[in-house]
């Protein structure tokens, strides 16, 4: 890796992406940091630049196409390509205790759509090269596809797993608890369609999520199956984590020098403005495992799902 090769972070103007920026950039890459909001991304990169880091930045919403096709056009005239894309933009509204989906729609259309939307946007401007271009994906453990069972607490029992988890001093709030108890697809037959690549497609993954929004709009989602923790943003990391599965086949096909790799990973429960800073590890942490899978030297790791450095079940 030198400062020929461009990693692009999206939502890079604050959090864990902002840290994978600075540490990308702090092994001597050259980082395009990207935010929707071109004065937020401009400050952000300044406090990178004055620090010497060889960082870039431009304007770019995820959910807007030409913002999309403008990045690539200007990613194609004054770098020629990317040789990794780290899709860190996301959105979740269930800061608090309740368990509201009045927001799904952005949800799934930022996490999901977005993320799908830039992987397509820049496979084409992905280099060449023996060491494999990269895609990392932020995700989270609870969009894992076999999560523990969704779980009802006693009030007492909550309380006395809250006290073991974090201790009498953490918050309070259903969010923390939130860290232990996944959510779960309870259908057993989708479960094992989207579990399996052979019959995996993003047709597949799409219907589920418009199934799940269907439903969010006729207010009969709670008894849908789906998770109940976080469920429109656990849905919406459920589909990542399916299409960086569905991608890593696909992309396999590629020929040797223009191979793609396509991971995806959990920062842990992380104190940025997402968990209104009530997460347990710091963005910096968070950040080390997207960083390291963007730099990876092993390259035939694809199509996985990491946390703290380690691969672990979708
Ligand atoms: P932040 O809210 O601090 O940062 C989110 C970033 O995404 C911001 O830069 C935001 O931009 C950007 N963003 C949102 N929507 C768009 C869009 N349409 N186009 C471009 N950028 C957009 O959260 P985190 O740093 O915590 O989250 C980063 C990633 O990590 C997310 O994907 C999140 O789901 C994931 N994650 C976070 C966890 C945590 O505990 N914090 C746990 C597991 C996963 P703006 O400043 O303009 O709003």
């Amino acid at each position: 890796w030198s400062s020929d090769t461009v990693a692009v972070v999206t939502g890079a103007n604050r959090g864990i992406g902002f840290e994978i920026a600075r540490q990308l950039a702090g092994h001597g890459l050259t980082v395009i940091l990207t935010s929707r909001d071109t004065s937020v991304g401009l400050e952000a990169a300044k406090v990178l630049q004055e620090g010497g880091f060889n960082v870039d930045v431009h304007q770019l919403d995820v959910l807007e196409p030409s913002s999309i096709e403008e990045f690539c056009e200007w990613i194609r005239e004054k770098y020629g390509g990317i040789d990794i894309l780290v899709n860190n933009a996301g959105v979740n509204y269930n800061i608090g205790s309740d368990n509201s989906v009045e927001f799904a729609k952005d949800v799934i259309a930022t996490n999901y759509n977005g993320t799908k939307s830039m992987i397509k946007a820049m496979i084409p401007l992905m280099r060449p090269s023996s060491a494999g271009a990269r895609i990392v994906s932020v995700s989270s453990r609870l969009g894992k596809l076999n999560g523990r069972r969704n779980r009802t607490y006693s009030p007492l029992a909550y309380l006395i797993a809250m006290l073991l988890a974090h201790g009498l001093t953490k918050s309070v709030g259903d969010y923390s608890l939130n860290k232990g108890v996944k959510g779960r697809l309870e259908n057993p037959t989708l479960r094992q369609q989207l579990g399996d690549l052979d019959t995996l497609s993003e047709e597949l993954i799409d219907r589920t999520i418009e199934t799940f929004l269907k439903e969010v709009e006729e207010d009969t989602w709670k008894s849908g199956g789906w998770p109940q923790t976080l469920t429109d943003y656990s849905m919406s990391k459920l589909a990542v984590n399916a299409h960086t599965r569905l991608m890593a086949k696909i992309l396999s096909d590629r020929p040797e020098g223009e191979k793609i790799y396509i991971n995806c990973f959990c920062p842990g429960w992380v104190k940025t403005a997402m968990t209104g800073w009530a997460g347990n590890v710091s963005a910096e942490n968070g950040a080390d495992t997207g960083v390291w899978l963007s730099l990876l030297p092993d390259q035939a790791i694809t199509g996985k799902f990491f946390a703290e450095r380690r691969e672990i079940s979708f």
